[in-house]
């Protein structure tokens, strides 16, 4: 729904709005969450707007992988692969999304805990 100019993580892609961000390239980009949850909480998104999971097609396979690379990636610089992490997407209402532009979660530093609120 939400695109280019009403959407703030398409506006935070481009650079309108300023994030702490850690990594972009072509596909993604990655910064980190405005309110943390955890002492590491990094959002990857697509720089395409796609609204959540519910959402993706055939063609975005570069992209969906890219999100899952860039996670690893990150989550190794930032020293959590030993002790282990956990990646989130939350997809429509029930999943809880609240910005409507797809992004992945990167949680880590602390142990979690299942089943999520
Ligand atoms: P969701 O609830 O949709 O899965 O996650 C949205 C996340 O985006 C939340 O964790 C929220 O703190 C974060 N967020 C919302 N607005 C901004 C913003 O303007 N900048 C940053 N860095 N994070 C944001
Ligand atoms: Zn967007």
């Amino acid at each position: 729904m939400s695109e280019g100019n009403e959407c703030i993580f398409c506006r935070i892609a481009s650079g309108e709005i300023p994030s702490a961000k850690v990594y972009a390239d072509e596909y993604v980009t990655a910064f980190r969450d405005i309110n943390p949850v955890a002492p590491t909480h990094i959002l990857i998104i697509p720089n395409r707007h796609i609204e959540s999971v519910a959402h993706v097609q055939e063609e975005d396979q570069e992209i969906l992988g890219a999100l899952f690379l860039t996670a690893r990636r990150i989550a190794e610089e930032s020293g959590l692969s030993e002790r282990g992490y956990r990646l989130v997407v939350n997809a429509g209402t029930d999943g809880g999304q609240t910005v409507p532009h797809l992004h992945v979660h990167l949680l880590g530093g602390r142990q979690m805990t299942w089943p999520p609120g």
